[in-house]
């Protein structure tokens, strides 16, 4: 068995897997659960040189680092393992020398969320459940919805009204039985956590969930896989952590797990160093960037609006430890305009040809403004998630990049207008 117990983020109670299946009983929904792994089995039974051998392109590759037990319950759906690519026209014009992007909009439903739903997923598979409910504002949702399907078992989902059009299809095509809330996407989430107790269905509700954040974590794992394959520092040289990761934050479980997978990999010997971890919300959904600015875990709502609405979150459910995150590893929050998400969508996909939905580029927005406020240094290794893909939002995409020009189907017409264009 690899997971060793449950710890209670705020009390440091532990439990048996068994014994609880989401938040530590003293604390309610405030007592989000960290999985702890036996680290001296997992060194027992491999290393990170073992990695080089594996066939196994996915999430998990890294089984001995998850939470599930059965190999048969694995979704079918491949997670994970995603490209991160050498970004060398945005770090050139930004004066980085090591700038890398991490693009999970190639996950199978399009964002980072496939690895928290690929997890749960198992996790449901395993314990046998009749049905797996989540709220969403949208990406979470489809990845339940997808991985679900994949696994063959139902999946409700609770998504604010106001989600994108091409979501919520992508919600209905996977067959999901999908609820519209008239309401934001905090209600949500308690509407959501109410009907999984009524009707007895699985939660995978972030952060409630403790095995959401052990999905998300995998991330850090391929960096720090990845970096050492792609630039290895000598020859016999180990994993490698990069400087810093910037992670756009909404719930603050992506960021959460984010650190976790770090710490696994800290405690396994396999890294030296915990990267700083630079949280960026947008201005106008700012309830982390908040409480880390006045020094508190205390997380206090906000009335939450952005373009951005994959972290359009008023009350960020992982969100202290969203702040932890980025205060123990000496990190930084930092909060972004519209327009500069806006402006990052157009640099990521003409730059680098990633093409990411806006929350997808506010990890990037915030490396522009962190370079802009001299936060970085040059010579840094700096990691950019890009957590979702750009097809997701046409309607925001539109905005970035405005439309099309029409013209006579004749070549005076074209000839007349090419002035403008250069290779
Ligand atoms: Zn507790």
């Amino acid at each position: 068995m690899n997971v060793s117990h449950l710890k209670c983020s705020i009390c440091n109670a532990t439990y048996s897997p068994d014994e609880v299946r989401y938040v530590c009983p003293k604390h309610g929904n405030s007592g989000l659960l960290e999985v702890i792994y036996d680290y001296d089995s997992v060194k027992s039974r491999t290393s990170e040189a073992d990695f080089s051998h594996s066939k196994d392109f996915s999430i998990w590759r890294y089984w001995e680092l998850l939470p599930i037990e059965d190999r048969s319950a694995v979704p079918p759906l491949r997670v994970g393992w995603t490209p991160l690519y050498e970004a060398e026209h945005l770090g050139g014009g930004l004066g980085l020398a090591n700038l890398w992007l991490k693009d999970d909009g190639l996950n199978p439903t399009g964002s980072f969320k496939d690895r928290a739903s690929a997890v749960v997923v198992g996790k449901a598979k395993e314990i046998g459940v009749n049905a797996i409910t989540t709220a969403s504002t949208g990406n979470a949702g489809a990845a339940l919805a997808g991985l679900s399907a994949s696994a063959h078992i139902p999946s409700i989902i609770f998504a604010p009204h106001t989600a994108p059009e091409a979501k919520v299809a992508q919600l209905l095509i996977y067959g999901a039985h999908v609820f519209l809330v008239k309401g934001t996407y905090d209600q949500a989430f308690d509407l959501s956590l109410a009907a999984s107790k009524e009707f007895g269905w699985y939660s995978r509700n972030t952060g409630y969930n403790p095995f959401t954040a052990e999905g998300k974590k995998t991330a850090s794992l391929e960096i720090c896989e990845q970096l050492a394959i792609k630039k290895p520092e000598h020859a016999d040289a180990g994993w490698r952590s990069p400087d810093r990761i910037f992670v756009a934050v909404g719930d603050g479980n992506i960021i959460t797990g984010v650190w976790k997978g770090l710490r696994d990999l800290r405690a396994l010997g396999w890294i030296e160093k915990i990267p700083r971890l630079m949280g960026v919300q947008s201005k106008g959904a700012a309830a982390c960037y908040n409480a880390w600015k006045a020094g508190t875990d205390t997380i206090s709502p906000v009335d939450a609006q952005t373009i951005s609405d994959s972290i359009c979150v008023g009350l960020p459910r992982d969100g202290t430890r969203a702040v932890r995150a980025v205060r123990e590893t000496d990190g930084a929050y930092l909060t972004v305009t519209d327009e500069e998400v806006l402006s990052a969508m157009r640099s990521l996909a003409r730059e680098e040809g990633i093409f990411a939905e806006p929350a997808g580029a506010t990890g990037y927005a915030g490396l522009v403004k962190a370079v802009r406020e001299s936060l970085v240094d040059p010579d840094e290794e700096i990691v950019v998630l890009v957590t979702g893909n750009g097809l997701k939002d046409i309607g925001a995409a539109v905005r970035a990049a405005g439309k099309a020009q029409l013209v006579e189907p004749t070549l005076d017409a074209v000839r007349s207008s090419i002035s403008s264009i250069r290779p």
